[in-house]
């Protein structure tokens, strides 16, 4: 991208470090590496208090070690340094991620994609010309599904499928993984029929006659996600990379991944490789949380690529599939307040892995989406505090993922007990649509609330929760900022004044989430001597009307001081 006014800053530039190095007078250029990367002609954001605005950054190696105006980072500028010119446009600190599912996001970008599926004939379309592909008995796999988009909100059965898929086993997912569709040939192999009874923590849908319909919620689900063969490690590292081309693209350079061992071990071989090109924080299940505390692995643990330590659990369900837990029935459904998930059960069983977890120094992040679970959570989390006694000097950074419905009188405990909010913006704008429908007006009002929350001074970690929501961090702005939702009902915002400004926004999804993996001190700002991860945009994202945010474009993305994606 070489213009001719980059070109004619670059010679201009080169000459000015030239005649310093003569002269003598000026600051030594011996006093510092001449930069192998400088941005400049931006609009950096930095996102770091002591310098919030720039407009040009110099990076030696894999840090960042000047930021400032044109003239101070022309300085740092010598033959052989790269120079972009960001033609006035946004440039920020790499998105960080705090919610990903990694791997079911990079699976499912070659897998049955029904996100934007809105009626039945489509998803019987898109699913028969899946299976085309498929030898017999293969898995039909992947999802997205909304009953929300279709006429009537109806729930998907396994009719919709059977005729097109005789002889492979089905299994798709409603978009928030709460809830699932299998086939009879799924069904058959899972041996659930009109008999089996609902699992613990879960539910089998049935029709007027008795029998199973194919969609399983929660726990259920589990019935035949047994049976389906693991992906290989080939597979695996497959998808893999074309999810890590997905983050390039979008901006994304550090993720906070729900891993399991079978992906730490792909996003290792990746490293070795020199193929990864987004860090990972790898938060494991909080069911084997005694394999991290034996091996003596606290929070944060690893290297400035990948590190872990922190463990995932889940108290609810989601609302979608009326199993976030309330205090309150569903307006909708008011035989139900939503389930306990199963490490909620029974009473006091999540509290026996968090207090030796914790006391091992590792970080904990739950999954609470209802108020009710919410509410329980913080119980726990005060709880463990009061047996292990204070933090260590650290700071435990405990986490509770997605934090979506909320008791306005819960706002404070965030705040006293150090809790971060990793919460998921466009979940909002997409939930938003009829959200109201199932919790009514009242429990809305502080439903993502992120206005609240920052003004009872929580931390917040923004993120997508991909594969549920699309990864692309420029949807997440826009909806933190517009709380607009996506059937275009709510142009000035569902709940506006739980909106928050574009500034507090970018910060929620680069320094808050390095907050909550403790690397803060590393990345998340434009600082001198952190981590070189940039994007530079094509906008300036403060001057445009804020719903054309979503329609920003990454230019380029830097990782470590190399430039990982280019749109040109
Ligand atoms: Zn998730």
């Amino acid at each position: 991208m070489t213009t001719l006014r980059t070109l004619a800053w670059t010679l201009a530039a080169t000459a000015a470090f030239s005649a310093l190095t003569l002269s003598g007078g000026a600051p030594s250029p011996a006093s510092h590496d001449p930069a192998d990367l400088v941005i400049h002609n931006a609009k950096v954001h930095t996102v770091d208090p002591t310098r919030p605005e720039a407009q040009a950054l110099a990076i030696v190696g894999d840090r960042i070690r000047a930021v400032g105006s044109e003239e101070e980072i022309r300085a740092w500028i010598a033959p052989g340094t790269r120079v972009l010119d960001a033609r006035g446009a946004t440039v920020l600190p790499g998105f960080n991620d705090s919610h990903v599912h990694f791997v079911d996001g990079s699976l499912g970008l070659s897998q049955v994609q029904l996100g934007d599926a809105t009626s039945r004939q489509e998803f019987t379309r898109r699913v028969a010309a899946y299976a085309r592909g498929l030898q017999k008995g293969q898995w039909v796999l992947g999802g997205g599904w909304d009953h929300e988009k279709f006429p009537g909100a109806t729930m998907p059965t396994r009719e919709w499928i059977d005729q097109v898929t005789p002889d492979n086993p089905v299994w798709l997912d409603r978009y928030d993984g709460h809830m699932g569709l299998a086939n009879s040939a799924a069904l058959a192999l899972a041996g659930v029929d009109r008999n089996t009874p609902d699992p613990p923590g879960g539910t089998i849908l049935h029709d007027a006659e008795g029998n199973p319909t194919g969609a399983l919620k929660d726990a259920a689900a589990g019935l035949v996600q047994r049976k389906i063969p693991p992906p290989s490690d080939e597979q695996l590292t497959r998808a893999v990379r074309a999810g890590l081309d997905e983050a390039r693209r979008v901006g994304l350079t550090s993720v906070q991944d729900i891993s399991h061992a079978q992906e730490m071990r792909v996003y290792q071989k990746l490293l070795a490789a020199g193929e990864l090109t987004a860090r990972f924080y790898c938060i494991t299940p909080i069911q084997q949380y005694e394999s991290p505390a034996r091996a003596g692995i606290t929070a944060g643990f690893g290297n400035d690529w990948i590190r872990t330590g922190a463990l995932k659990g889940f108290a609810d369900g989601s609302l979608g599939s009326t199993t976030a837990l309330f205090f309150e029935p569903y307006n909708d459904a008011p035989a139900t307040r939503g389930l306990f998930n199963a490490m909620m059960l029974p009473e006091g069983h999540m509290l026996q892995m968090a207090q030796p977890a914790d006391a091992a120094g590792l970080q904990i992040a739950i999954h609470a989406i209802g108020d009710r679970a919410i509410h329980e959570i913080l119980t726990i989390y005060e709880e463990v505090a009061r047996r292990n006694g204070a933090a260590t000097a650290r700071g435990r950074r405990w986490r509770i993922e997605h934090v979506q419905h909320l008791r306005p009188s819960d706002y404070e405990a965030f705040a006293r007990l150090g809790v971060v909010a990793s919460m998921q913006p466009y979940h909002a704008i997409d939930d938003g649509r009829w959200a109201e429908k199932r919790i009514g007006h009242e429990r809305a009002k502080s439903s993502y609330a992120w206005r609240s929350l920052l003004d009872h001074g929580a931390r917040l970690a923004f993120g997508t929760d991909w594969n549920v929501a699309p990864l692309d961090p420029l949807l997440g702005l826009y909806a933190a900022v517009t709380r607009a939702t996506l059937d275009g009902k709510n142009p000035q915002g569902w709940i506006p004044e739980q909106k928050i400004t574009l500034a507090e926004a970018i910060e929620a999804y680069t320094l808050g989430s390095a907050y909550a993996e403790f690397t803060d001190t590393q990345k998340g700002s434009i600082t001198p001597g952190k981590l070189a991860d940039i994007v530079i945009l094509d906008a300036d994202l403060f001057r445009i009307p804020a719903e054309k945010i979503k329609d920003a474009k990454v230019v380029k993305t830097i990782v470590g001081g190399q430039i990982v994606f280019s749109a040109d």
